[in-house]
């Protein structure tokens, strides 16, 4: 078996979703079982695969076809430039989460701004991809990091390490319960699914399986479901926050772009100003941010 037709026999065999691109996942699965990057791999269509290397693809390729997410599969993704580690413990970044750093980036480095003096903690924060983007998009940053779920903290942790960022602090806490002191930022991508959102997701990822068999390699529902409507943990983010921001701080929160103007309102009667949504690079509302006080 040549890589061309190992990436063909991939594209062919994965599921084909808005979210997920079978040729390309193909390739990510089929380097990682070569030692490749996929520069290298796509350089080179013709060249034949050793049986061993044959084997290890096609059964990553079969639990790929069953709907295994090839993050999981490989434990890495990559967010912002940088490779952090994944495993079903935690939600597997999303580009979406782009838009949230970009939008908190902008926060601390405007004139005027406190730059890397700027005190951020990502809440509900798995594998922790927002606030160690953050120390490193900003050397010297006070960045810490929040989630209640200990097995997400052991991801966390590996993935500081992996980063090279341990002042970046953890605390194992319920949303901002469990975290000591006030702050200049806070960036939040709550779980913000309804319960027949997460159903919808399931049976759209479970394969030919279906969910029973997928309960071992599902994301977290922990990381997912935001109760009725999704709103339940972002609304108690909103209503949380205003006491544990030091003047004019900043809340940064991801949601679902039906949920925004929700979400503007409430904001706006917690007594946040300059309340606004800020658009994904398709247009898409999926981050909102305000300040408090000042
Ligand atoms: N963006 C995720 C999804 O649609 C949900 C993430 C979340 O709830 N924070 O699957």
């Amino acid at each position: 078996m040549t890589v061309r037709e190992a990436l063909s026999l991939g594209s062919s065999q994965f599921p084909q979703t808005p979210e997920d691109n079978p040729r390309l996942e193909a390739g990510v699965l089929l380097a990682f079982c070569l030692g490749l990057s996929r520069e290298k791999l796509l350089a080179c269509p013709g060249r034949e695969l050793s049986p061993g290397e044959e084997r290890a693809y096609r059964a990553l390729a079969a639990r790929r076809a069953r709907g295994v997410p090839s993050a999981y599969l490989t434990g890495r993704r990559e967010f912002y430039g940088r490779e952090f580690y994944v495993d079903p413990r935690v939600l597997i970044p999303r580009p979406d989460t782009e838009t949230l750093v970009e939008a908190a980036l902008e926060i601390i480095n405007r004139p005027g701004g406190r730059g890397a003096e700027t005190s951020v903690v990502d809440i509900c924060t798995g594998s922790g991809c927002i606030p160690l983007t953050l120390a490193w998009e900003v050397p010297g940053l006070k960045s810490a990091a929040a989630d209640i779920s200990p097995a997400a903290a052991c991801v966390f942790a590996l993935n500081r390490r992996l980063l090279r960022r341990p002042e970046t602090a953890f605390y194992l806490s319920d949303l901002l319960n469990g975290v000591p002191g006030r702050w200049d930022l806070i960036t939040a991508n709550p779980p913000y699914l309804s319960p027949a959102e997460i159903e919808e997701k399931r049976r759209r990822e479970g394969g030919p399986w279906g969910s029973a068999a997928a309960a071992d390699w599902e994301e977290p529902e922990l990381a997912l479901n935001g109760g009725e409507g999704g709103l339940k943990i972002l609304r108690r983010v909103i209503a949380q926050s205003p006491a544990r921001l030091n003047p004019g701080g900043w809340l940064v929160m991801e949601g679902a772009p039906g949920q925004m103007n929700f979400l503007r309102k409430a904001m706006a009667e917690e007594g946040f100003l300059g309340v606004e949504c800020v658009p994904d690079l398709a247009g898409r509302e999926r981050v909102i941010r305000g300040y408090y006080g000042k």
